[in-house]
């Protein structure tokens, strides 16, 4: 078997060539005016090692990815109480849908769900404040990425999120009148909006998301970031729930637990064997990366690494 420094060389060089590249997120001009020939894969492997190819190194808008991180300090923080007010199921609905949210008495689906993490950012204000719980994020991804230069969130971005927001607003309003919003509002949604706004590269991602393949083990400082429990409960959320109304069909052709954002990265990771981020901005109709689903596709044929593969996933470890 090829070793994983060739595998994703061989998929930046194929994802070159192909034209048909999806629609750049165009919401906010921050996201609409990046270049949709842009294409980075970064593979952390088990002992930290880095396998990189194309625009491996240049930072990106992590948006809805960042749903990840806020989720892994909530429930740290929080533990299992976070579930009385936010599911653990899919939704059928769309990212930023209001309408389950009437019948189910306010209680978002998943975490994963714009409404879901809205009421998490929410538990991060009322544990950590506005401002500790923004700083707390960021050195969560500064501490984990392995290589912080570069890696901020981007103030313009957040910005322009808060001045286009207004469905967000109206979430966390909704959410309000049942008693799951429990910090004014304004609070709430700027730690939401900055989140979105974390900025880093592939590389750095895939050095965050380390903990996630470790059982809650950061890599590069040996550190307990949170128990192999919470690192079950966030993947399996990834895999149900983690690419908006394309979850089933990524899970179908990838078969990794994995988590997308509108800035077209992915973050996918092979439990025990990798932590991978991909990047391509162009979007597909359900909103996640075109040539990032594809080469992570790729990537999981090349090296067997599908949590549905019938062979144990040891046995499908390569160097
Ligand atoms: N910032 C976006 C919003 O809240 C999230 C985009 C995403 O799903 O990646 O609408």
């Amino acid at each position: 078997m090829a070793d994983l420094d060739s595998i994703v060389a061989e998929i930046a060089h194929d994802m070159r060539g192909i034209t048909e590249r999806g629609h750049v997120a165009d919401y906010i001009p921050p996201l609409a005016c990046v270049d949709p020939g842009k294409f980075g894969i970064a593979v952390m492997d088990a002992g930290g090692g880095a396998h990189v190819a194309g625009d491996a190194d240049e930072a990106f808008s992590i948006q809805s990815l960042s749903k990840v991180f806020g989720l892994t300090l909530a429930i740290t923080l929080e533990g299992s109480a976070l579930w009385t007010r936010v599911r653990q199921e899919p939704s059928g609905s769309a990212f930023n849908s209001i309408v389950q949210l009437e019948s189910e008495q306010g209680i978002p689906r998943n975490p994963f769900i714009n409404a879901g993490a809205i009421v998490i950012s929410d538990i991060l204000v009322s544990q950590l404040g506005r401002l500790g719980a923004r700083q707390a994020l960021l050195d969560f991804a500064l501490s984990q990425s392995g290589a912080p230069e570069g890696l901020f969130i981007d103030e313009n971005m957040a910005q322009q999120e808060r001045e286009t927001g207004f469905r967000n607003a109206a979430l966390a309003n909704y959410m309000r009148t049942f008693g799951n919003i429990r910090n004014p509002i304004e609070d709430t949604l700027d730690l939401y909006f900055h989140q979105c706004a974390l900025t880093m590269s592939c590389r750095q991602l895939a050095g965050i998301g380390g903990y996630l393949m470790t059982g809650g083990v950061d890599l590069h400082s040996g550190r307990m970031v949170t128990s192999v429990s919470n690192t079950r409960t966030i993947m399996a959320l990834m895999m149900m729930c983690g690419h908006y109304d394309g979850s089933g069909a990524f899970a179908i052709r990838v078969g990794l637990p994995g988590k997308s954002g509108v800035g077209g990265g992915i973050l996918a990771i092979a439990p025990g064997l990798a932590s991978v981020a991909v990047w391509s901005p162009g979007l597909n109709a359900q909103g996640n990366s075109l040539l990032g689903t594809l080469a992570l596709e790729k990537l999981v044929q090349k090296t067997g690494w599908s949590v549905f593969n019938p062979f144990p996933l040891s046995v499908q470890k390569i160097t």
